[in-house]
């Protein structure tokens, strides 16, 4: 029944179209390899990257360590290198809180293989194959 409802509330109201499953086990591999976005825009430069700093202290903890062809590359400077755990873990910043989110998939990113969460479709396949066939046939009596 909760998770009904709670597939209600993010399909309908929050517009999603993924909920997350699983728990987090600490691998620390989502801190090591970040993009950052910024409404629609994935940062590119530096310079972009500068005028974000003072927007949000999440920001002020990363660094740059590459750019592909999505953008530039980040890693967190609070994630400890030899335990891989967050040094701020009580304190991490919501967007940290709230990952992985869908929007990791619109900016092509995956989860990775080590993650212990999945995103699943809140509505399945089977579904929408479902409500396909019922539309057909109401509408080809
Ligand atoms: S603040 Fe902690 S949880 Fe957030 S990206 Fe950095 S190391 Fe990871
Ligand atoms: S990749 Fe997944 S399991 Fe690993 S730290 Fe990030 S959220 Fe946790």
């Amino acid at each position: 029944m909760f998770l009904a409802i709670k597939k209600f509330i993010l399909a309908k109201i929050l517009r999603r179209k993924y909920y997350r499953t699983g728990k987090c086990n600490a691998c620390g591999k989502c801190c090591r390899q970040i993009y950052v976005k910024h409404y629609k825009h994935v940062i590119q430069n530096e310079e972009e990257f500068k005028k974000l700093q003072y927007l949000h202290r999440f920001y002020t903890y990363l660094k740059v360590i590459g750019k592909d062809e999505t953008g530039l590359i980040f890693e967190c400077t609070n994630l400890d290198p030899v335990t891989h755990k967050c040094k701020i873990h009580k304190n991490r910043p919501g967007i940290c809180r709230r990952y992985p989110q869908e929007e990791l998939f619109t900016m092509g990113g995956a989860l990775s293989d080590d993650c212990g969460y999945k995103m699943e479709p809140i509505i399945s396949f089977s579904e929408i194959l479902e409500k396909t066939r019922k539309r057909k046939i109401s509408s080809n009596p």
